[in-house]
């Protein structure tokens, strides 16, 4: 009988990191019940190899220090009852039991109060497929039905939609993040709770709502997601609203043609707005200064063709790795046919060492100066000559320049 249930317990075995199953057997042997969590035990479910373990545990952030005290120890959140252990160079969150308190702002929970029954730390969590615990020694917890969950594809909200949302208005951008990553539908009240309280989103920090929006825009299956839940993106995205439906969908199409690049992404997304508005978007999320320039940039060219015969311009207006950029968001867009030869062109204008740029150009404006030209007639003419030279109707050779001034 006995044995029967060791291998039962083998079939079920999580093929934990040395360093969690060490923690979690230190913990243990010193008496505090504990648990891998969340993410991890939601990935072990699926399949997926989990890329950091959680923990959670029955001992407090000062017994959890004790237990560790042969390990550096870093206190990372202890406000939130959060110890890091780095175990054999793997850093280990260990996480005291906690109920949350009243959500007043939507978004901070007022007090953090701690607790000795994973249960109640369960109920804290999320979605029901981020509501599970696991332990070589006490088995699984799953006190909401996550596994039955995941089976069926469905991503729910532990308890009453509604009031979870109303807590944490973050929760309503990860429902579409989770949905989109594991492909999954949204069960129908958690569904028409987000449908309904979707501008709750303006409550919450414009920097997670950017990072949430990230993860959702680099998610497996984003452009069914973002189609259904346009209004909730919307509430995220104010600017999105002035796009029409049909420049929506075909942007979320192009978007699946990319590479997991968020500034092509984003480029893709907002291109219908044009640069300026695209530019203001990002700013108003709190996007750092490069995002927002590279994807407002790209998104203002989208629709000027980059051919093989225009590359040197894209190069001289936006630098190669734009223009490289470029011609992968129009070829997602459709709007060349080979964006392949465009790079190709690219290179080799790279390689020969062809003349792109005014400081690549065999004329300086001290040249022309000592020729008579004057003033601003010396930035005009450079800028000529150049494009000449672009365009192959001037050698880039000092004598035929200063010769093509007169
Ligand atoms: P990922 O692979 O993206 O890290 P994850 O499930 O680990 O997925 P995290 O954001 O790292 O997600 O959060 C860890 C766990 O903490 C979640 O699985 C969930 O149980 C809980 N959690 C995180 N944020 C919230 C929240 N806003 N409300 C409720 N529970 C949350
Ligand atoms: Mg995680």
């Amino acid at each position: 009988m006995e044995n029967q249930e060791n291998v039962k317990n083998m079939e079920k075995q999580f093929p934990l990191s040395p360093a969690a199953e060490k923690a979690l057997q230190l913990l243990e042997e010193s008496g505090f019940e504990s648990y891998i969590v969340g993410g991890s035990v939601r990935d072990f479910c699926m399949h997926t190899p989990p890329h950091d373990f959680d923990i959670t545990t029955a001992s407090s952030p000062e017994e959890t220090k004790k237990v560790f005290a042969q390990y550096r120890v870093i206190p990372t959140g202890e406000k939130h009852g959060t110890v890091t252990v780095m175990m054999d160079g793997e850093p280990l969150e260990i996480t005291t039991f906690r109920k949350d308190g009243d959500y007043l702002d939507g978004r901070h929970p007022e007090k953090v109060e701690f607790t000795s029954a994973i249960e109640e730390d369960l109920l804290r969590r999320d979605f029901t497929v981020n509501a599970m615990a696991y332990s070589p020694f006490r088995g699984m917890k799953d006190p909401f039905g996550g596994q039955s969950d995941l089976k069926r594809k469905l991503l729910r909200c532990v308890g009453d939609a509604d009031r979870r949302f109303h807590e944490d208005a973050l929760r309503l951008l990860r429902a579409l993040r989770f949905a989109a990553r594991l492909c999954f539908d949204i069960e129908k009240c958690t569904h028409n709770a987000l449908m309904n309280l979707a501008p709750l989103i303006e409550k919450v920090s414009r920097e997670r709502v950017l990072s949430e929006l990230n993860g959702l825009l680099l998610a497996r299956d984003f452009e069914r997601v973002m189609a259904v839940y346009r209004p909730v993106i919307e509430c995220a995205v104010p600017e999105i609203r002035s796009i029409p439906q049909a420049d929506y969908l075909s942007a979320l199409r192009a978007m699946t043609r990319l590479d997991l690049d968020l500034s092509l992404r984003w480029a893709a997304l907002l291109h219908p707005l044009g640069e300026e508005k695209a530019y203001q978007t990002l700013k108003n999320l709190k996007a750092p200064n490069r995002l927002c320039e590279d994807a407002s940039r790209l998104a203002g060219h989208a629709l000027s063709p980059i051919t093989v015969q225009t590359a040197k311009f894209f190069m001289n207006r936006l630098g190669e790795d734009l223009a490289k950029q470029l011609s992968r968001l129009q070829g997602a867009l459709n709007v060349i046919p080979d964006a392949d030869a465009v790079r190709a062109e690219i290179d080799r204008v790279l390689e020969s060492g062809e003349c792109y740029t005014l400081a690549g150009l065999m004329v300086t404006g001290n040249e022309l100066k000592a020729i008579g030209v004057t003033g601003r007639d010396i930035g005009k003419t450079l800028n000529l000559l150049l494009e000449k030279v672009m365009a192959g109707k001037l050698p880039n050779e000092k004598e035929a320049l200063l010769r093509a001034v007169h």
